[in-house]
């Protein structure tokens, strides 16, 4: 199964588990007036280490829990929302039929599936049957070709995954858009540079254990050239920064030019079983890599292949499937990958499998659950209060306001630039809660003794909802993230979308003191705003289309002020000899330094024209940046660092709050921060770009 991703979607991103406090009526969550000044540590001067002063105290008394490779406020939000999707999803399955007819009593009857270990067990290997004896079916390439068709739909993996997003130069239409794949490591780097050799040796180890538990024949050897083959494709995958380029990803092609442009590849048996079989063209996102890709695939032994195959759709399925799959699932995914200690309870793994949320897997059912959208529903219904639409609306008035006044004032870009950004300014919707329309789960069958068919049924729906639109208009009121989902994002229907389940403390207390709400979730909006209009967001206009509307010239002096955020940023050093990659954290750097720009001139803008209150000694400024850097309170393990450097766009996040704070007049203001001290930056360096 592989990733249907939005094409130019931005996430906020965090990787998130979940069992919290709830704030009572009337009372804030944190402190007393939203913040939790007992996590600070006074001893620190916050301009040697904004983000320890603000959470110092936090972060050394609070341990990370052996189920989880991180621990913030933010992962508190996720563990009280499952904890609720728990209570839900034990109360559906008490009641639910064998095969169930209202939604409430499918996600019941799914979770129930889950939870049936003794028949998991009992199965063993066997659950995966039929996807394996397909694969050791298949003739020739041509046939493996088109099981990877099924990528969407079932257990398979492909070389090329497929999705579908609004055409980018046609915006009113959906497009088919296709991606380099073929690796089960988070990046092309785990293969290829001599610091991953670890997790690169673990892999095969892994490899070979699957192989062996889906009763492949010489697992060690077949598991060596399976890696071997990977790193093959490795050497032939664009960069994460490369992808980062919507100027270079949108390459449209016909199918015949598809195919002769990357011949080796049978595309037309590929397509066919996507349910694409009438497709005429597609849009290859890292073209170069694909007639790589396709010549090594050509090359490649068909026993090679067959293992490869094999091998992904035991990865793909072990979270569903009984023990030994499980746990050597659990070592590579969350523990090497990861450095997750402990494996969370059955009830977490199955409130996730039909749920989402960010569990290893990496696939559809990470980040959308098996019926996500199903659970969203019964989710925001119960748990989504319609005032904390209506505050986050305003909030939402004012960051817009003020970022309409920033453009106008910019110094470093046209007119005629400016024009065009303020009429996109204009186009974005912010979608707040769940989507206005709901997805329609009448027709998928779920059964309360059958979790691997409920897994393949729900995937084909899903693959099925994209294929069946993919004619018809685009649908601009359409959500890529759940309801319940603790996280927002910049969407490529020039929409920004805040779900209920990233709307509770710190991130937004509807009984805070404002200014700390203006830092934590105003900082996010203004976040999610601002990648609109950079250096991504400058290729997409008003319209939504792919099209530069900046000068030559704006281009220059945006590039000569990110460049230099950029070399501070690759000097920041989360452990030793671990470098932040300046250039792949870029846009979301920008984000972040615009995002708490913008909350502070709407916190300003909201007190119209009468001074802050001081509360607890602290000004009105200072708790906005404070708002900011609590919603950051976190701790995460090595290895979470380490893979989050090479393979996540966002910088860690003590970074999140030091980079762009120091950056700010306004913060040298708020603390006194004075020449000497370590995140000092002279005023003439310091980066303004919105
Ligand atoms: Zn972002």
């Amino acid at each position: 199964m592989n990733v249907r991703r939005g094409v130019v979607a931005c996430a906020l991103a965090l990787a998130v588990w979940m069992s919290g406090a709830v704030a009572q009526d009337g009372k804030p969550q944190y402190g007393e007036w939203g913040y939790d000044s007992a996590g600070a540590d006074k001893a620190t001067k916050p301009g040697d280490d904004f983000f320890r002063f603000a959470n110092g105290a936090w972060i050394d008394k609070t341990q990370i829990p052996p189920d989880k490779p991180a621990y913030s406020l933010r992962v508190a939000m996720t563990d009280l929302t499952d904890q609720r999707l728990h209570e839900m999803m034990e109360a559906a399955a008490a009641t639910t039929d064998h095969e169930p007819k209202t939604l409430a009593a499918k996600v019941g009857a799914f979770y129930k599936s889950f939870m049936d270990e003794s028949r998991t067990e009992k199965l063993g290997v066997a659950a995966i049957a039929p996807q394996l004896d397909a694969v050791r079916r298949a003739k020739d390439r041509d046939e493996l070709a088109a099981l990877m068709g099924r990528t969407n739909a079932d257990f398979e993996s492909a070389l090329f995954n497929i999705g579908t997003d609004i055409d980018l130069k046609d915006p009113k239409k959906y497009a088919v858009y296709m991606f380099q794949g073929g690796l089960g490591l988070p990046d092309r780097d785990y293969y290829l540079k001599a610091d991953f050799a670890h997790q690169k040796t673990a892999y095969e180890a892994y490899a070979t254990k699957l192989l062996g538990l889906s009763g492949w024949k010489n697992p060690e050897a077949a598991a060596k050239d399976v890696v071997a083959f990977e790193t093959r494709i490795a050497e032939a995958s664009w960069t994460k920064t490369e992808q980062r380029d919507l100027g270079r990803i949108y390459n449209p092609k016909s199918i015949g030019e598809l195919a002769a442009f990357a011949p080796g590849f049978a595309w037309a048996g590929y397509l066919k079983q996507a349910g694409l079989g009438d497709l005429q063209r597609v849009i290859v996102a890292e073209n170069t890599a694909f007639p790589k890709i396709a010549a090594i695939y050509a090359q490649t032994p068909v026993e090679t292949l067959k293992a490869w195959q094999a091998m992904h759709i035991a990865d793909n399925a072990a979270y569903y499937l009984s023990t030994p799959f499980a746990d050597a699932y659990f070592e590579m995914h969350n523990k090497t990958l990861s450095g997750q200690q402990a494996q969370a309870v059955r009830w977490k793994r199955g409130v996730h499998a039909v749920s989402g949320g960010d569990y290893g897997v990496g696939d559809r059912a990470d980040t959308f659950g098996n019926l996500g959208w199903g659970v969203g529903q019964l989710y925001a219904a119960k748990y989504f209060p319609p005032q904390s639409k209506a505050k986050i609306d305003e909030l939402v008035v004012n960051l817009k306001a003020a970022y309409h006044a920033r453009i106008e004032k910019l110094d470093w870009m046209s007119a005629p630039t400016k024009a065009e950004a303020l009429k996109k300014l204009e186009t974005y919707t912010i979608k707040v809660g769940y989507p206005d329309h709901q997805r329609d789960y009448s027709q998928v069958a779920v059964r309360d003794d059958d979790l691997i068919g409920n897994v393949t049924r729900a995937a084909a729906a899903d693959w099925g909802f994209f294929v069946a639109r993919l004619n018809g208009p685009v649908d601009r009121s359409d959500w890529s993230m759940t309801p319940q989902t603790n996280d927002a994002y910049n969407g490529s229907l020039r929409d920004i979308v805040f779900p209920a389940g990233i709307l509770q403390a710190p991130i937004f207390d509807a009984n805070a003191d404002p200014a700390i709400n203006y830092g934590a979730v105003g900082g996010v909006i203004g976040h999610e705003l601002t990648h609109g209009f950079d250096d991504e967001g400058r290729k997409i206009d008003a319209d939504g289309a792919l099209r530069d509307w900046w000068t030559a010239d704006d281009a220059k002096a945006f590039e000569v002020r990110a460049k230099v955020l950029g070399e501070q940023y690759s000097t920041f050093e989360p452990i030793p000899g671990v470098h932040v990659n300046g250039n792949l954290t870029m846009g979301e750097n920008i984000a972040d330094l615009g995002g708490l720009t913008l909350a502070l001139d709407a916190y300003h803008a909201s007190l119209h024209g009468k001074p802050a209150p001081v509360i607890d000694g602290y000004s009105g400024d200072q708790r906005v940046f404070l708002g900011w850097a609590q919603a950051w309170r976190g701790k995460v393990t090595d290895d979470f660092v380490k893979r989050q450097v090479v393979s996540d766009p966002h910088s860690p996040r003590q970074f999140r709050v030091n980079g762009p704070a120091r950056n700010l007049d306004a913060w040298y203001d708020a603390f006194g921060v004075k020449a000497g001290e370590k995140l000092f930056v002279a005023p003439a360096d310091r980066v303004r770009i919105w």
